[in-house]
């Protein structure tokens, strides 16, 4: 049976993976090292410099192929570098439309580093399909989703904007960092370009910064492969190891992710002290159906605010958490609350956060899978 016939829960484990040719190590072995002898020049075994390819990293990149239904995977030092690497494909001229509650960092290289070489983002509300056709004009080359949203949990149709993106001619690239491929794969629903964070849930340990890319199509991959090595933003071994690792239990992980995210967010909904719970998981959410058409799950990734609460009140409750740990970033094991006003979203003005719906008094959840009767007691007395 070929590794491409493997159902999800195993692709994870097996996808893409041999065991190592020098001894059999059924894990690949840490290849820390910069080089590789030739034993005449040019005369090596498939790798010449660790920029340009290293093994433990071939194993990582095959594995993020496989658990998202691509055929080629790239790994980068960041997910942001990973980022970097497919908007290199543009040039000065080209537009790109995304999102309006794009996750923070993004919109700080689109608009601080890559407008200044020419290239124009428009952010929109894409879950409204049509402000997204009405952003597209003969310069357009991108359109670049995240869904779900950051911190507003808004969810897109990657299906209804790949049909608008073949169309006009565009390419389609989907950030599914907060979804994961156990959730949502873009490339069936006809992205071209999958990204993620691997520091989130494919890592899922809180132990390193690892980005990646995944796509189909043979030219594409060659041209990504080029930028990846000519700008050098590599995944180094040690961390391609550990995300290797990560990635081997996302399907159990995810599991549990799913049951505590929807048991909090039930908690929370009916709590008498809180004002609005934002979980696609939700009949209320206003774009559920989109969800349960493609997604397989709603992630455990929510956002709340609570009743007649200010900036300080919900500094308070994030401060009172115990179990919960206030940090930044999400998808490790562990349960993190986050304040977004003051913490990822403090450097966009606050008229321009509020408009999207990212409020003084807003709190996200990363719902971890500890026990989550421990985590709705640690809630409730936070709350109070
Ligand atoms: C964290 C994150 C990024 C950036 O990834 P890094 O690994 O921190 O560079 C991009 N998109 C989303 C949705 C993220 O959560």
């Amino acid at each position: 049976m070929s590794n491409k016939e493997l159902k999800f829960n195993s692709k994870t484990i097996h996808g893409g993976q041999h065991p190592d040719k020098a001894y059999g190590a059924v894990m690949p072995p840490i290849y820390q090292t910069s080089t590789y002898a030739q034993t005449t020049p040019g005369g090596h075994q498939g790798f010449e410099y660790s920029r340009s390819g290293n093994p433990t990293r071939t194993a990582l990149e095959n594995a993020l192929a496989s658990i998202e239904n691509g055929n080629y995977g790239l790994a980068f030092a960041s997910g942001l570098s990973a980022m970097d690497a497919v908007i290199k494909l543009l040039e000065p001229g080209d537009e790109v439309v995304s999102t309006n509650d794009l996750y923070g960092g993004s919109y700080r290289l689109f608009k601080q580093v890559f407008e200044k070489y020419g290239i124009n983002f428009h952010f929109v509300g894409m879950q409204n399909i049509d402000a997204i056709a009405e952003k597209i004009n003969e310069k357009t080359k991108l359109l670049w989703l995240e869904t779900p949203t950051n911190p507003m949990m808004n969810v897109i149709d990657i299906m209804a904007a790949s049909q608008l993106a073949k169309k006009h001619d565009l390419l389609l690239a989907v950030d599914n960092t907060f979804a994961t491929p156990y959730l949502q794969q873009p490339l069936d629903l006809g992205a071209d370009i999958v990204m993620h964070s691997a520091t989130k849930y494919l890592g899922g340990h809180s132990d390193v910064v690892v980005g990646a890319l995944v796509v189909k199509d043979k030219n594409l991959a060659d041209k990504l492969y080029f930028i990846q090595n000519a700008s050098g933003a590599v995944c180094g071994p040690m961390d391609s190891f550990l995300t290797l690792r990560g990635i081997k239990t996302l399907h159990v992980r995810m599991q549990r992710h799913c049951e505590n995210g929807e048991a909090i967010a039930k908690y929370l909904a009916s709590h008498a002290k809180i004002e609005k719970v934002y979980w696609p998981g939700f009949e209320s959410h206003p774009n559920h159906d989109v969800a349960k058409s493609q997604m397989n799950g709603f992630g455990g990734m929510i956002s709340f605010i609570p009743k007649g609460s200010s900036f300080e009140d919900a500094v308070k409750i994030v401060e009172k958490l115990q179990v919960f740990t206030l940090a930044e970033s999400l998808g490790g094991v562990e349960s993190l609350a986050g304040h977004p006003a003051s913490m990822t979203h403090a450097s966009i003005p606050k008229e321009e956060r509020e408009k999207s719906g990212v409020v003084d008094a807003l709190i996200r959840l990363s719902v971890g899978i500890e026990d989550v009767d421990d985590l709705i007691a640690d809630l409730e007395q936070a709350i109070g």
